[in-house]
C-alpha cells in the first residue's frame, strides 16, 4: 500500500506545552512547602516550558552549550547566512523524504492527537523495516536520565551485509568536509538515536512511561482525522493509549534489529556532491555519560557553560559572540567565571 508519512496540523486546542521554547511566567512556579513559602528555583527544563527535549538539542549542546542558550532564547539573532543554510538544508530533506512516501497533512484537536501522529508515522513504517525495506524520517523516543528524548532518524535501511544502518544526511554550505568538532557532534547525534532506538526495539519504553513523561491522557479520545489515517495504515483504534500499546507491541514483537552500523554522509549543498561518509563508533558507556553530563544542566544541577579556551576559535563564527557573558567572563580571566570546569 502507498506510505504516507503524516504532518500535523493544528486546531487550536492542540497547542500542547513541552517543546514551545516559550518560558513559563514566574506565577506558574511552585512554591515550597512551609513557612516561608519560598520559591524554588526553576531548572531550564522548567523554565523553559519543556517536558521533553530533541536529539538535537543535546546535539548543539555539545558544541557549545550556552550558543544552544542563546539560540533558543534569541532565534532571531541567529546569522542570516545560518538561517539560510537551515532552511535549504530542510528542503533538501523533505526531496528525499518525497522520494520514498507521500506527506500528508492531518489535521488535530488535542496534545494527544499530535503525539498520535508521530506514532503512527512510526507504526507505518514497521512492516517496511520488517520486509527488509528502506525507510526515511523515522520518529524515535526514549528515556535518558530520566528526561523524555525524541528524535527523528534521517534513513534507517539494511546493508548488503543484511545489517540494520542507520544514515545520517548532513548538508554544507562549504564544499569540504566538515572539522573534528563538527564531526564530534554529528556523531553524538547518531549514538542517541542508536541509543535510543535500541531501547525501543528491546521494550524498555513503556505506554506509561511515556504517558507520564509527557503528561498525555491515554484515555483521551482521538480525534476523527486521526482514527481515520490510523484506518488507512491498518489500525482500528479509539483512545490515545490504544496506539501506544500498539506501538509498543509491534516495536517488540516484529523481530526488527539493533541497529548495527552508524553512517553519516556529508554533502555539498550547492553542488549536491558528496563530500564524504563517516562510520561512527558506538560506545554505550561513553554516550550515557556524555549525555548525563549535558542534561544535567536542563535538570538545574549545574550552571550553563561556554566553550573552553581551546575551542575559543569557535566564537568567531557564533552569532552571539557580541553579547555572550561566558566569552566576556573568558577574557576577564578565569576567576571571573562560575560553575564547575568542564570536562568533557
Ligand atoms: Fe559559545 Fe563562544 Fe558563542 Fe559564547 S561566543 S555562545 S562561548 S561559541
Amino acid at each position: 500500500s502507498e506510505l504516507l508519512r503524516l504532518l500535523e496540523e493544528a486546531g487550536d486546542d492542540a497547542l500542547q506545552p513541552g517543546h514551545s521554547g516559550q518560558p513559563n511566567s514566574s506565577s506558574d512556579l511552585p512554591l515550597e512547602s512551609g513557612k516561608m513559602k519560598r520559591k524554588r528555583a526553576q531548572t531550564p527544563l522548567e523554565k523553559y516550558d519543556l517536558n521533553y527535549l530533541c536529539v538535537t538539542d543535546l546535539s548543539t549542546q555539545s558544541w557549545c552549550e550556552q550558543q544552544m542558550v542563546y539560540g533558543r532564547e534569541l532565534p532571531q539573532q541567529q546569522a542570516p547566512e545560518t538561517v539560510v543554510l537551515l532552511n535549504t538544508g530542510k528542503s533538501i530533506h523533505l526531496a528525499r523524504e518525497l522520494e520514498v512516501h507521500d506527506v500528508v497533512k492531518v489535521h488535530t484537536t488535542s496534545k494527544e492527537d499530535s503525539w498520535a501522529i508521530k506514532i503512527l508515522n512510526l507504526l507505518s513504517v514497521i512492516p517496511v523495516l520488517q520486509a527488509g525495506g528502506c525507510v526515511r524520517e523515522l520518529p524515535v523516543f526514549g528515556i535518558i536520565e530520566d528526561v523524555f528524548l525524541m528524535g527523528i532518524i534521517d534513513e534507517l535501511c539494511y546493508s548488503a551485509k543484511g545489517e540494520l544502518e542507520l544514515r545520517e544526511l548532513k548538508t554544507r554550505g562549504l564544499p569540504f568536509m566538515p572539522s573534528r568538532a563538527q564531526k564530534k557532534k554529528d556523531y553524538f547525534q547518531v549514538c542517541l538515536y542508536k541509543y535510543i532506538f535500541d531501547a525501543m526495539v528491546q521494550g524498555q519504553l513503556k505506554p506509561d512511561v511515556i504517558t507520564s513523561h509527557i503528561h498525555l491522557r491515554p484515555e483521551q479520545p482521538l480525534g476523527s482525522h486521526i482514527r481515520e489515517h490510523a484506518q488507512k495504515v491498518g489500525f482500528t483504534v479509539t483512545c490515545f493509549g490504544d496506539l501506544l500499546e500498539l506501538m509498543y507491541l509491534n516495536m517488540t514483537l516484529s523481530d526488527i534489529p539493533s541497529i548495527d552500523c552508524l553512517k553519516i554522509e556529508y554533502s555539498h549543498q550547492e553542488s549536491n556532491t558528496l563530500l564524504g561518509t563517516e562510520v561512527v563508533q558506538f560506545e554505550e558507556e561513553k554516550v550515557r555519560e556524555r549525555a548525563q553530563y549535558y542534561l544535567a544542566y536542563w535538570k538545574g544541577r549545574r550552571e550553563v557553560q561556554g566553550v573552553e579556551i581551546e575551542e575559543a576559535w569557535k566564537c568567531q563564527s557564533c552569532s552571539y559572540s557580541e553579547i555572550c557573558d561566558w566569552r566576556r567572563k573568558r577574557a576577564e580571566g578565569p576567576e571571573q567565571r562560575s560553575g564547575p570546569k568542564k570536562s568533557k
